[in-house]
C-alpha cells in the first residue's frame, strides 16, 4: 500500500507503472471511404456498412448546412 514516496525506488515505481499501458484500439479501414473505423460498426464518415448505405450522410449534411443559412 501507500508509502512515503522516499522510501520507494525509482526502479519500484517503474515496475509498478510497467502494467499501466494501454492498449492501442483495433480499428479496419473502411472498403467505401478508406478512413479508419470501429470495426462490426456503421462507417460514420460515409453510413456504409457490409456493402449496405445504413445511414444517408450526405443528407444530414445539407440539412446543416441549410440551418447554418
Ligand atoms: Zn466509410
Amino acid at each position: 500500500m501507500g508509502k512515503p514516496r522516499r522510501h520507494h525506488t525509482k526502479s519500484r515505481t517503474n515496475m509498478r507503472r510497467s502494467h499501466q499501458a494501454l492498449d492501442p484500439i483495433g480499428l479496419v479501414t473502411c472498403p467505401q471511404c478508406k478512413s479508419k473505423v470501429m470495426p462490426h460498426r456503421v462507417c460514420s464518415s460515409c453510413g456504409f456498412y457490409k456493402g449496405e448505405e445504413i445511414i444517408n450522410v450526405l443528407k444530414d449534411v445539407k440539412k446543416d448546412v441549410k440551418k447554418k443559412k
